[in-house]
């Protein structure tokens, strides 16, 4: 039987956390996913998954730091499919340091990787959203909206990445493609089991604690986030900066009363 496919989409960091729950939800709703990732094995898996949910999947190696990997990814993926419909920028890296403290080299990955990754895709995939009048969402940060301390380069990149997603909602709404931002609190990833794992005991308590819903996120809960944003029931949604962390940016919270 063949598979209907009802949109074309690219998911960057799609082999693992947050890319990888939009990847399969996505093909939930019949979606042919291009699992965007360097770990091409990883990659595979990703879409054997997204092959079980209904969705038809392209495996797209490709280090978002790389633009020319980036643009190569996103031609294939349009050679097969003849056109993409929504993007998803997920791929990043987050490390810890004060700036006094920050390697000069591990400053530029983690800009190259969270910002210009995102660039990149945004670049080489809006010619084709303008098309199809198509959606592109990035996954930032509630670093992305405040500062957090030990967290310089991450907070940078991703406060980065919303102006960028504004502009990107000026220059395009107009011509039909929404650029929207979300922005989760920490979530049951690998990425924020390794950033806890090297926290204080003090450190991970105050991460709790300043959850008013009282507990961390589920990829799953991004994942249907994203999936709003990139549908046609958000249709007057664009150049969001969607906070999605259970109320910790809200305010000053000092727990349950
Ligand atoms: P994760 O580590 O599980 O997944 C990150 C993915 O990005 C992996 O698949 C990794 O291989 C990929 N990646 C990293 N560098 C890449 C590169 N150069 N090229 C291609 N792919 C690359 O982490 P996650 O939690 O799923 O993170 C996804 C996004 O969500 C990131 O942008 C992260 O900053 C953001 N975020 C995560 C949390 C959290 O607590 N987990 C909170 C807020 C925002």
């Amino acid at each position: 039987m063949t598979t209907q496919i009802r949109e074309r989409a690219i998911v960057t960091g799609a082999t693992s956390g947050i890319g990888r729950a939009v990847a399969v939800r996505l093909a939930k709703r019949g979606a042919a996913v291009a699992v965007l990732g360097r770990n091409v094995a990883a990659a595979q898996q990703v879409a054997a998954e997204v092959a079980d949910a209904g969705g038809v999947a392209f495996v797209a190696h490709a280090d978002v730091s790389n633009a020319g990997q980036v643009q190569a990814a996103v031609s294939r993926f349009v050679a097969e499919y003849g056109g993409i419909d929504t993007v998803v920028a997920s791929a990043g890296i987050a490390l810890t340091g004060h700036v006094t403290d920050c390697d000069l080299a591990d400053w530029d990955r983690l800009l190259a990787t969270n910002l210009n990754g995102v660039f990149y895709l945004a670049r080489y995939a809006i010619p084709e959203l303008l098309k199809s009048r198509g959606t592109f969402t990035a996954i930032s940060s509630d670093a992305g909206v405040h500062g957090a301390c030990g967290y310089a380069a991450y907070c940078a990149s991703k406060h980065a990445i919303n102006g960028l997603i504004k502009c990107l909602a000026l220059d395009y709404g107009s011509k039909g493609v929404r650029c929207n931002s979300v922005c989760p609190g920490f979530v049951e990833t690998p990425m924020a089991e390794q950033l806890l794992t090297g926290a204080t005991a003090e450190e991970v308590a105050f991460y709790k604690g300043i959850v008013p819903i009282g507990r961390f996120a589920r990829p799953d809960e991004v994942a249907a986030a994203v999936a709003h944003l990139s549908s046609a029931e958000a249709s007057y949604v664009n150049g969001m900066i969607y906070n999605l962390d259970g109320g910790s940016t809200a305010g000053f919270y000092s727990g349950a009363s």
